[in-house]
């Protein structure tokens, strides 16, 4: 099935006046020119650029150099929600596992 909205998204990139190698070369620096910044502010250089040169565990720990609030450990980096990532993350892995109980309450 055609996708209407990424052949018009290409041809936008791509000026019909191009020829075939002009096109490619129009890929490849489009491609690499969104591909973001490199990793370039920690040792992590095998791993995803995730901001500000980062990585993204270590624009997580050195990004932001507030403490978590929510849950008690104000000694630990703050994650999200005010929580440190310990407990951010398993109150997100508790709502996945409520979200799955309900479903299959749902499904009985
Ligand atoms: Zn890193
Ligand atoms: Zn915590």
């Amino acid at each position: 099935m055609n996708n209407p909205f990424i052949s018009s998204k290409s041809n936008s990139i791509l000026p019909q006046s191009l020829s075939g190698l002009d096109q490619i070369q129009a890929i490849r620096s489009t491609v690499s020119a969104t591909n973001g910044p490199e990793i370039i502010k920690c040792p992590h250089t095998d791993k995803k650029p995730y901001a500000k040169g980062m990585c993204h565990n270590c624009y997580h720990k050195r990004g932001k150099s507030k403490m978590a609030s929510a849950c008690g450990h104000t000694t630990k980096p703050h994650y999200s929600n005010g929580l440190c990532q310990n407990c951010y993350l398993a109150q997100y892995y508790q709502k996945r596992k409520a979200k799955q109980q309900l479903k299959a309450q749902e499904q009985n």
